[in-house]
């Protein structure tokens, strides 16, 4: 069932802003539950009609509606808010903020403290502040970038080339020779245009954005040479993109805004996914970069000082006499220095010891030597 608040109100569908404000204090007075006769849910429908019918916006949106829109909770009082409530989420979801319907939002002038209490119901139920038009997003880019290993360990600043819709500068996006505009004729003006759709209340209208102008409102007097309207051009373009250290193969990074423009809209954003190379002399362990180093027997019995390769460049490591097979011998932050973690990853070398398998006649009678001595 629909409730009629212009029945409510005893008045026409035509009644101006007066005659409904006379209309409701008359009828307020009435039913003013502190007054002997009064009765509170009739005030409260008053007041829900009158909420509703003193504001020009909200009107229009009612009227709109037509017969098409029937309230579920029925008449009478508060209850015939918890229809705008359940209204209230399906406009949110169905719509992306291409409604707008923004009871709450103002105050009424002449009221008592009803509506104020109004409004807040208004307001809870989720009317106030509904944002309206909404923004065509152009289309994301997903790009694939391959960086080195010692890029991965210490971030890197890649330059990505794109062939991509942007706004065209020759009409700064609006698609329009010499940036002339007229009125859009199928929306007016407005930028919105009325829509039928099938609810579960019913066939219901639904503002969105007019297809013809994309929300602006207007439209090119005279097509732009070099869009031919668009208000974008498809073009190269270069986008700088930072690489974080210790990122993982497959990793993908989102740039905001650089993907394909739209007129009258938001770009989309741009998707790059990492692959790492790998390198033959590193690999990696959390923070933590593993490479390995050969040494001569005498070397590891004896103790040495052998140079290493880091991400970091060369350095010079101590190998400490009687260092094992296995062992492992840290440099302190030479691994990837991630951003925001405190420690920095460390370079681990894992020590190899090779055993020689060919010696000539001099060696051969040496270790010959060493073996009689116990080792
Ligand atoms: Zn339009
Ligand atoms: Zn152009």
């Amino acid at each position: 069932m629909s409730e009629d608040y212009y029945k409510i109100l005893g008045v026409s569908k035509d009644a101006s802003e007066d005659e409904i404000k006379k209309a409701y204090r008359k009828l307020a007075h009435k039913y003013h539950p502190d007054k002997k006769g009064g009765d509170e849910a009739k005030f409260k429908e008053i007041n829900s009609a009158y909420q509703v019918l003193s504001d020009a916006k909200k009107r229009q949106q009612y009227d709109q509606f037509g017969s098409g829109f029937d309230q579920p909770g029925g008449a009478g009082g508060a209850g015939g808010f918890s229809g705008f409530s359940d209204f209230g989420d399906f406009a949110q979801d169905s719509s992306n903020g291409g409604w707008e319907f923004n009871f709450g939002g103002s105050q009424q002038g002449s009221a008592g403290g009803f509506e104020d209490i109004f409004s807040d119901v208004f307001r809870s139920a989720g009317f106030g502040g509904r944002s309206s038009a909404q923004q065509p997003i152009g289309s994301d880019i997903a790009v694939d970038v391959d960086v080195t290993f010692e890029e991965m360990a210490k971030g890197v600043e890649k330059d990505i080339q794109l062939y991509k819709k942007v706004k065209c500068s020759y009409c700064d996006g609006t698609g329009a020779e010499d940036k002339k505009m007229k009125t859009c004729s199928q929306c007016k003006g407005t930028g919105k245009i009325t829509k039928t759709v099938r609810t579960i209340f019913g066939n219901i209208q639904q503002q969105v954005v007019c297809d013809k102008c994309h929300g602006a409102g207007k439209v090119p007097e005279k097509k732009c040479k070099h869009c031919g309207g668009d208000g974008v051009i498809k073009e190269s373009q270069t986008v700088k993109v930072k690489i974080p250290a210790g990122i993982e193969n497959g990793q993908t990074i989102k740039v905001t805004g650089q993907g394909e423009a739209i007129q009258g809209g938001l770009a989309g954003d741009l998707y790059i996914t990492v692959h790492i190379a790998s390198d033959d002399r590193f690999t990696r362990e959390g923070n933590n970069i593993v490479s390995e180093q050969e040494l001569r027997f005498t070397q590891a019995v004896l103790g040495d000082v052998v140079k290493v390769q880091t991400v970091h460049g060369e350095t010079k490591v101590k190998i400490p006499a009687g260092t094992q097979p296995g062992d492992i011998l840290r440099i302190k932050g030479k691994g990837i220095h991630r951003e925001g973690y405190f420690n920095k990853g460390d370079h681990l070398i894992k020590i190899k010891v090779k055993v020689p398998n060919k010696l000539n006649s001099e060696q051969s009678e040496v270790v010959e030597r060493l073996k009689e001595l116990g080792l």
